[in-house]
């Protein structure tokens, strides 16, 4: 019988990774990504994983066995008094999570992908389902059949608009103000090591975290500050729309670069104010979506494809080569591919589920519906933070070593 064959819509890190591990397990595979090859290669910011899936990673010969991430032992949740020009410590916890940065992560993959596996500038622009196959059809005009069709074109994925077109990305009500700083001044790297410091203001919070840079003897640090938008926002006043768009920073308004500015000298203490303010930031907007189930009429959905996590989970990577490992788990364990489609979309879109509540939860209590960050007490913040994470499957706060 002929091996049935695949498609996977997208080569970015869950493309890569699932490419790579179905071909090594037999099947045949072919993906195509919009992209001209080498396009995609930074987005210069960084990801938290778990510890365990680098080692997932390094035992699948997805990554080289010395790629090395720096750890996260603690995070320490800080208040900010304006008038003593203050910070105030309200909590430590304790975590045990690795960084990266995401061009690096890019390229480990990449490197261990078969590249002749991959067809680059092929966009896809229309699928339709035939009676036992899927047509897929380009933007250079071919139509190419297929048996199983992958979906990891990322968060306003085609193949999730084709099989539930209702779940579109949603905005949360708040966007991210993104900057990364590549520095070898010591004392900085020094106060970052090992532990992230998180700061609640007004509006949001704050943080920032070491990653590694592509030159070994400087560090990255990646700063984000997140910004609740409301109809008095002072940048985005009444224009709610406005707020729901990414900015790249070199087409970032000047009005928008002041609004920046002032909210790191006027909410931010000296430490992170230094850092938030030596770049120009770009804007993510957040959104999120949920969807049922991850398979149906054999058409797949994995990473941002399917359901889109919040940003504040520091999950969507992590869950998207979660997925494709026990993908392969699963095609190993049945014999047979629907069988494991249908047994893994059954596990995988229940856990990613836990996650999207968790992300709203998270939201609430960083950004939308903070405490009171001059007055609350450790204390306070403790049981709040316990409240959130206490029965959450969450490696944040799982990893901690007792
Ligand atoms: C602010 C922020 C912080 C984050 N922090 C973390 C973190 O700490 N930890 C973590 O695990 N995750 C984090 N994430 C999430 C993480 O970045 C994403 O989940 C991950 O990069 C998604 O990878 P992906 O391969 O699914 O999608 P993408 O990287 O979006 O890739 C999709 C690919 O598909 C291609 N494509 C799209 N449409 C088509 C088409 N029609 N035809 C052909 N190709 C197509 C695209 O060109 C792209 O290459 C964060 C996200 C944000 C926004």
């Amino acid at each position: 019988m002929p091996r049935p064959k695949i498609a996977i819509i997208g080569a970015s890190i869950v493309g890569m990774a699932c490419t790579t591990l179905l071909h090594r397990a037999g099947f045949h595979v072919t993906t195509f990504e919009q992209r001209k090859a080498g396009v995609a290669d930074d987005r210069g910011v960084g990801l938290a994983f778990p510890c365990e899936l680098i080692d997932q990673l390094k035992q699948q010969d997805l990554i080289d066995p010395d790629f090395s991430p720096l750890i996260i032992e603690h995070r320490e949740l800080y208040a900010y008094d304006k008038e003593k020009d203050q910070e105030r410590l309200l909590v430590t916890q304790p975590t045990h999570i690795s960084t990266m940065n995401w061009g690096l992560l890019y390229q480990q993959l990449k490197k261990h992908l078969p590249s002749e596996l991959v067809n680059y500038e092929y966009k896809l622009m229309k699928i339709e389902r035939h009676n036992t196959s899927t047509h897929l059809i380009f933007n250079n005009g071919q139509v190419l059949e297929f048996d199983y069709v992958i979906f990891t074109d990322g968060s306003q994925s085609i193949g999730r608009t084709f099989l539930f077109p209702q779940a579109q990305p949603e905005f949360a009500g708040y966007i991210a103000w993104r900057t990364a700083i590549i520095t070898d001044d010591s004392d900085k790297i020094q106060r970052l090591l090992q532990r992230q410091p998180l700061y609640g203001y007004s509006r949001g919070i704050g943080f920032s975290y070491l990653i590694p840079s592509k030159n070994k003897n400087e560090h990255t640090i990646n700063c984000l500050i997140y910004d609740k938008i409301t109809d008095n926002h002072p940048l985005f006043n009444g224009k709610m729309r406005e707020a729901n768009k990414n900015i790249p920073s070199h087409l970032l308004p000047e009005s928008y670069l002041e609004y920046y500015r002032n909210l790191v000298q006027t909410e931010f203490p000296p430490f992170p104010r230094d850092l938030f303010s030596r770049n120009i930031p770009f804007i993510q907007t957040i959104r999120d979506t949920l969807i049922d189930s991850y398979y149906e009429n054999k058409i797949a959905l994995i990473g941002d494809a399917s359901t889109l996590l919040r940003p504040v989970t520091g999950s969507g990577a992590t869950k998207g080569l979660q997925d494709s490992l026990e993908l392969m788990k699963q095609l190993r364990r049945t014999g047979n591919i629907d069988q494991a489609f249908t047994a893994w979309s059954l596990t995988q879109a229940r856990a990613a589920k836990h996650l999207f509540e968790l992300g709203k939860s998270l939201s609430d209590f960083y950004v939308m519906d903070t405490p009171d960050w001059t007055t609350v007490t450790s204390t306070e913040i403790q049981e709040l933070w316990n409240s959130i994470t206490k029965n959450a499957n969450w490696y944040i706060t799982k990893s901690a070593k007792n």
